[in-house]
């Protein structure tokens, strides 16, 4: 004898079937509306309900638009937006989390003096006093060191510079529009602490995981230069850059959240022939021959090159 499932009580003649439980017709009911359900039904929190109360009650809405994402493929960021896939090419990236800048959500586009853009959300983590920016350098030394490099970010002349500024020293970069970032060095006047003629620009305004990514290369080719026979800054190597970027690499690990996660895949996969190829090298020897084997070629000149 079958009973439904609501009352209780025994079935005879038609009866429905759902969710493993039978029904009289009469009591199959929305669990959201509690009105009768005839034809399709959708399944909230185990028990029936209407397919429009469940849209309305139980799919998350499109943060631009509004609209219900059921059933369609849908965008979810950093900041745990969730977008309609339509609006991918209808809004602006965030350079630094990929988050669409759209004035709907909270990662709106924010404009430098300067031109960059940068969201909302990523703008309130952002790296805009020297203070900051020194303990940032002390935490990235700290980081460093424990595979070995040690470089003293004391001495460095650290400076918080607009994109016109670094375009002017290091002229423009065709790659992305975090990677103008270089170390900038002064000319050697004498003396053996050469640290304190480095002078490290970074543009102002970088979220904190951006800006760590540049630092840890910046202070790995503050390191190069003064544990190696690598001097010449101007110069783009593969061995040299990939060993820059190898360092960021293994801050962004250390850290390890979402943020850093991003970074992490960006400088694995940068297609660029210096940078990119040249981690991928680098990678590819830590991997096999360990870290010291890494820094004893680069302190003795030996270059590491495709095999
Ligand atoms: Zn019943
Ligand atoms: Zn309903
Ligand atoms: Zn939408
Ligand atoms: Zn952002
Ligand atoms: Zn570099």
């Amino acid at each position: 004898m079958k009973r439904c499932e609501v009352c209780n009580k025994p079935i005879r003649g038609s009866y429905k079937k759902a969710l493993g439980n039978y029904y009289h017709l009469e009591h199959f009911k929305c669990s959201i509306c509690g009105k009768k359900i005839e034809g399709s039904f959708y399944k909230y929190q185990g028990e029936p309900a209407h397919a429009d109360c469940y849209e309305r009650k139980a799919v998350p809405k499109c943060d631009i638009c509004g609209e219900p994402l059921t059933g369609k493929r849908y965008i979810t960021d950093r900041w745990h937006n969730k977008i309609c896939a339509k609006h991918r090419n209808e809004y602006e990236k965030c350079p630094y989390c990929e988050s669409f800048m759209a004035h709907e959500l909270q990662t709106k586009k924010h404009e430098y003096p300067d031109g960059r853009a940068i969201c909302s959300k990523c703008k309130e983590k952002a790296v805009d006093d020297k203070d900051l920016a020194s303990l940032i350098f002390r935490e990235l030394s700290t980081i460093l060191s424990k595979y070995d490099i040690e470089v003293d970010p004391e001495p460095l002349n650290l400076r918080l510079v607009s994109k016109d500024t670094l375009e002017a020293q290091v002229g423009k970069g065709s790659r992305g529009s975090t990677e103008f970032n270089e170390v900038i060095r002064e000319s050697l006047i004498g003396g053996r602490d050469v640290r304190r003629n480095f002078t490290v620009s970074l543009f102002y305004g970088l979220p904190d995981f951006e800006f760590k990514t540049v630092g840890a290369h910046e202070l790995m080719h503050v390191w190069i230069y003064e544990n190696t026979p690598y001097k010449d800054p101007s110069r783009k190597e593969r061995f040299i850059e990939g060993s820059c970027d190898y360092a960021s690499y293994l801050v962004l690990k250390y850290i390890g959240n979402e943020f850093t996660e991003l970074k992490l895949r960006k400088i694995k996969e940068k297609p660029d022939e210096v940078y990119g190829e040249g981690f991928r090298l680098i990678k590819k020897y830590v991997d096999e021959k360990g870290i010291k084997s890494w820094l004893d070629r680069l302190k003795n000149g030996i270059k590491i090159k495709e095999e």
